[in-house]
């Protein structure tokens, strides 16, 4: 199948997009001090099943992974990066949680992350997050016909290394569609004028992982899904499913 869709599967991938942000701005709102990870999954579960829409990430299997995903949401908490599990773990004050969301509705995905501090935010971790929001924010802005993928990647990893910050080099976005994860790769870091050209009907998530000290190491915890940052500093994950179209890039997750 092609990589690149009509505007009419544009149009449901929309849909999808908007039963995971619908989820993910549940799962912001119940978020406080004293909450759990796992009270956090079952808003998104809800939301989800409450659109007719079925969880992307539960019971995901890459090759890579010794386990299937245990959750409808990964949830990041401080020095976890991405692929966190929503557990029984109570949020406390000043944590910096990162939620990533995926919804198929119809047999076309979605897929999305925020992060954001619980209760009193400390100034460091929320300019992290919004450094992260700024690189997301660079990565669509070049989503666009005339660009390649080269300058796409350069516009994030060049929005976190200037901010300072530590960036998962080796993790990034992809093509997204009837499945979460298609090709092509859409890297954090890259040259601009290289990789392949974005054409019209492209549709990917683009998805920066910043993370605080700017070291950019990182390892897996034993629960063989969560990353953890080497240097134990906090990071924070944000993502869109983007379609490039004639008339720019459409953001795809918005409520
Ligand atoms: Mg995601
Ligand atoms: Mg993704």
């Amino acid at each position: 199948m092609s990589m690149l869709k009509t505007p009419d599967q544009i149009s449901m991938m929309r849909e999808a997009g908007r039963v995971v942000a619908n989820a993910l701005a549940a799962v912001r709102e119940h978020a406080d001090v004293g909450v759990s990870l796992k009270e956090l999954d079952e808003v998104a579960a809800d939301v989800i099943s409450g659109a007719g829409a079925k969880p992307a990430f539960l019971d995901y299997h890459p090759r890579w992974a010794a386990l299937p995903f245990p959750g409808v949401i990964c949830a990041s908490v401080n020095d976890a990066v991405v692929h966190g599990i929503p557990d029984g773990y109570v949020l406390q004050d000043g944590d910096l949680l990162s939620v990533d969301c995926g919804a198929f509705l119809e047999g076309w995905c979605g897929d999305a992350a925020i992060s954001f501090v619980v209760g009193t935010a400390d100034p460091a971790d929320q300019a992290l997050i919004d450094a992260t929001d700024a690189a997301l924010a660079r990565g669509i802005e070049a989503a666009r016909v005339g660009n390649k993928m080269g300058d796409l990647a350069y516009a994030i990893g060049g929005e976190a290394k200037r901010a300072g910050y530590g960036l998962l080099a080796d993790h990034g976005g992809h093509g997204i569609g009837r499945t979460m994860h298609a090709e092509p790769p859409v890297p954090n870091i890259g040259r601009p004028g290289r990789g392949i050209k974005l054409q019209e009907g492209l549709v990917i998530a683009i998805e920066p992982m910043l993370i605080l000290g700017g070291k950019d190491d990182y390892y897996h915890d034993d629960d063989e899904w969560t990353l953890r940052s080497s240097s134990g500093n906090r990071a924070a994950h944000s993502e869109h499913t983007v379609a490039i179209t004639a008339d720019g890039p459409m953001i795809l997750t918005l409520p």
